[in-house]
């Protein structure tokens, strides 16, 4: 051997000895391995730990992604899918070089949103919305209105040498949202949120009650909007709160005792929506001594209320019906019967017979409402939207190398049994569940498995699915239990 070579081979030697010696460091957070667990190695010498890989992927994904639990998934099948997913892998590549950068980035963005000259127009928003969001058009198109002028508004009390918004005051534009049960009220708001990156808090006026009452005060809406917007309180002032089931708030219409959790809730909520300064518990539901309390002024916080508004129809039908009984044009009296969409001739008059007060509904200019979701729609949700449920079971089982297919009867049948239940979109998820069990457990026991076909026969638990192996022979193979 020459004397170049031993040189090199003692070199070699002294580098294996030295990474025996030392331990590795985690790449973003810089602890030794003895602290932060076990390393994940990806390409380019580069360790990171467990929990830091976890924390890069929920930023990734907002946390709205349940398939990226890193606690789920040991080093080795993170290795495996940094070499099968090419583009995550050099997602998160960027993430774990630039850290920094990153979320500099996303302060960008933020203040972006409600930059008076780069605020996304409307239609750029509706258009953004109908990536997620089936049907529903004339609720995004409200939406995005009253979305865009709300922030048109925030950026001109910051900008107040604007020539143009000197003497005009533009109002606030709090908005009422009317729909059935699963037809996307929440998810409508959730999106929209997302796509202008504002944080976002959703409550439940169920649980609220007057102050000192059991249940939660009326700021700890503004508590919730604080946490989403990690404390601080320029952002959450910026932010959108969404109430739902305000229509459990309505006045009770006979009662004897106090009204602590309908009228009062009303009362309690209109300085918030008025837009003041109010006293907000931080990390509590409700102001104690022990908690200790900071100051968010309302007038900048988008507040959308929902609800289902049972029985709302009739209202809306008797006072119809009443119109058009008189003079020569008289109706006739069952003309609204089968009118599937009457919730959008709503009036706020219908709404202040429901029980919602008069002062209330005031400071919730914008009203509109969401249409039942029909048979066509509910197929659409399954296969169309960016994240469809369909396509998260199709991925799922991409990763196992199967193609997952679902015939239109099948769809079809998915969609009717949705609609028996009479619960939206939101029976979707539970029907699919159901029957996706036995598959996403047979499948992967049987290698040879290329792709399978769901039927409406599977659906309707009259057959099996249609199973292909990877030479592409067709043979039935799983049926469905009950
Ligand atoms: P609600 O109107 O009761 O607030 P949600 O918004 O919570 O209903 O809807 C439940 C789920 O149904 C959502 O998470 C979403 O996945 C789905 N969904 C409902 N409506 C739509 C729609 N129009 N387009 C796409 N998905 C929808």
């Amino acid at each position: 051997m020459s004397d170049e070579n031993k040189k090199d081979n003692n070199l070699d030697h002294n580098e294996e000895n030295n990474k025996n010696k030392y331990e590795e460091i985690c790449y973003i957070c810089r602890r030794p391995e003895s602290k932060a667990g076990k390393m994940i190695h990806i390409p380019g010498n580069i360790c990171i730990c467990q929990s830091c890989m976890q924390k890069t992927f929920d930023t990734m994904n907002n946390g709205n992604n349940p398939y990226m639990d890193m606690s789920a998934l040991n080093p080795a099948m993170m290795g495996f899918m940094m070499q099968q997913d090419i583009p995550n892998r050099q997602k998160i590549k960027k993430k774990v070089e630039e850290p920094d950068k990153k979320a500099e980035e996303k302060e960008k963005v933020t203040e972006k949103a409600i930059d008076i000259k780069k605020l996304p127009a409307p239609h750029i928003i509706k258009a953004s919305l109908d990536e997620f969001v089936i049907g529903q058009n004339h609720a995004k198109k409200v939406i995005s209105v009253a979305v865009y002028n709300h922030y048109k508004r925030v950026a001109k009390l910051k900008d107040t040498e604007h020539p143009l918004m000197e003497d005009v005051d533009i109002e606030k534009s709090n908005m009422l949202m009317i729909g059935p049960t699963g037809s996307g009220k929440t998810y409508l708001v959730k999106t929209l949120a997302r796509l202008l990156n504002v944080p976002l808090a959703i409550t439940d006026a169920t649980s609220l009650t007057e102050a000192g009452y059991i249940g939660d005060d009326v700021e700890s809406v503004l508590s919730k909007l604080l946490a989403a917007a990690d404390n601080d309180v320029e952002k959450a002032e910026q932010g959108i709160v969404f109430i739902d089931e305000i229509d459990k708030i309505a006045k009770k219409k006979s009662t004897n005792n106090r009204d602590v959790s309908g009228e009062s809730v009303q009362q309690g909520l209109l300085k918030l929506l008025e837009g003041s300064d109010v006293e907000v518990p931080v990390g509590a539901t409700s102001k104690n001594a022990m908690v200790p309390l900071t100051t968010i002024n309302t007038k900048n916080i988008l507040f959308i209320c929902g609800g289902a508004f049972p029985d709302l129809d009739k209202i809306i039908k008797a006072r119809l019906n009443k119109q058009s009984s008189i003079g020569f044009s008289a109706d006739l009296k069952d003309k609204y019967d089968d009118d599937p969409n009457l919730l959008q001739k709503v009036a706020v008059d219908d709404l202040r017979e429901f029980g919602m007060i008069p002062e209330f509904l005031g400071r919730l200019p914008v009203v509109y409402s969401l249409e039942s979701l029909t048979k066509d729609m509910l197929t659409k949700i399954l296969i169309e939207p960016k994240n469809a449920i369909l396509k998260q079971y199709k991925k799922l089982l991409a990763l196992d190398e199967v193609d997952l297919n679902f015939d239109q009867g099948a769809l079809e049948a998915i969609a009717e049994k949705a609609m028996e239940k009479k619960t939206g979109a939101r029976a979707l998820r539970a029907i699919i569940e159901e029957f996706m069990l036995d598959i996403m457990y047979e499948i992967p026991k049987d290698d040879s498995i290329g792709r399978v076909t769901i039927t409406r026969d599977y659906i309707e638990k009259k057959g099996a699915p249609m199973i292909e192996m990877r030479g592409s022979f067709k043979t039935p193979m799983l049926t469905q239990k009950g």
